[in-house]
């Protein structure tokens, strides 16, 4: 058999100059796209909070009609109250508040807006004020991340900002729908975790607790059925994470605090 006159190796010179031309055009494009995409995740860190706030006028109404203003409610947002005093200068404009659902849901989620949610059926499994902290600490993480500016698209975006300019415009409820149920990457969870492992240490000198609730739900072997993994990564991995990282920093572990005595009987 012969070779062909020009082998796959060997393109003749006219098609070896348009394969060098697209090339040259995809690697424009993909490096256009990474600028943008790179630039984007530093815009967030412009956008003020009262726009989060903006935002949250959308979606924390519904919650708030929901919400029950008890004793474990104000107990809950001294808690918040008490871990706000290790947060950074950055977020001195934030109005962090915790909105407690008496309702048998096993979840907890970070509202834009500066709302924590937090259900009755989540409270119920927690036994220590530690275990109790970790969880805010993870939602306070998210907001210090700015996750929810960064999980909306920019058309939502371009919605929100429209709708600041033409309340009236409507159509509003589908994007208010997409907010509330906005799920986070896997990396922005871990670094929530993260920013509650810190604070956690920062509050008590000690992190026992960091891991608790997820060893329980995970003994219980009820995962499938907690609304709470539904929106966050599976327990196993993030305890492994979790002590990883207490090892590698070097924490202790020491007595836990009870659950202040408002919380144990929740109204
Ligand atoms: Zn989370």
């Amino acid at each position: 058999m012969s070779e062909p006159e020009f082998s796959s190796r060997n393109p003749p010179p006219s098609n070896r100059q348009l394969l060098i031309l697209l090339a040259i055009f995809g690697g424009f494009i993909i490096a256009t796209i990474a600028a943008l995409w790179f630039l984007f995740e530093q815009l967030v860190w412009l956008i003020p909070p009262q726009f989060e706030q903006q935002l949250g006028r959308l979606v924390v109404p519904a919650f708030e009609r929901q919400a029950k203003p008890s004793a474990t409610q104000t107990t809950l947002n001294q808690l918040l109250d008490g871990l706000e005093t290790h947060l950074d200068s950055k977020q001195e404009n934030r109005e962090y508040q915790v909105l407690y659902i008496p309702d048998s849901t096993i979840n907890a989620y970070a509202l834009p807006g500066d709302r924590i949610i937090i259900y009755q059926g989540l409270l119920s499994q927690v036994e220590s004020e530690n275990e109790l902290v970790m969880i805010l600490g993870h939602e306070l993480g998210h907001f210090a991340h700015r996750d929810h500016l960064r999980g909306i698209s920019r058309s939502l975006f371009i919605q929100t900002i429209l709708s600041l300019f033409f309340p009236n415009v409507g159509s509003l409820e589908s994007f208010a729908a997409a907010l509330s149920s906005a799920q986070f990457s896997q990396s922005q969870e871990k670094q929530a975790d993260e920013f509650g492992l810190t604070l956690l240490q920062e509050n008590y000198g000690h992190v026992a607790g960091a891991t608790d609730f997820f060893e329980r739900i995970k003994a219980e072997e009820r995962e499938d059925k907690i609304a709470f993994l539904q929106t966050h990564p599976p327990s196993q991995d993030r305890i492994k994470r979790l002590e990883k990282l207490i090892q590698k920093r070097g924490y202790e572990l020491d007595k836990r605090s009870p659950l202040p005595a408002s919380l144990t009987t929740l109204d």
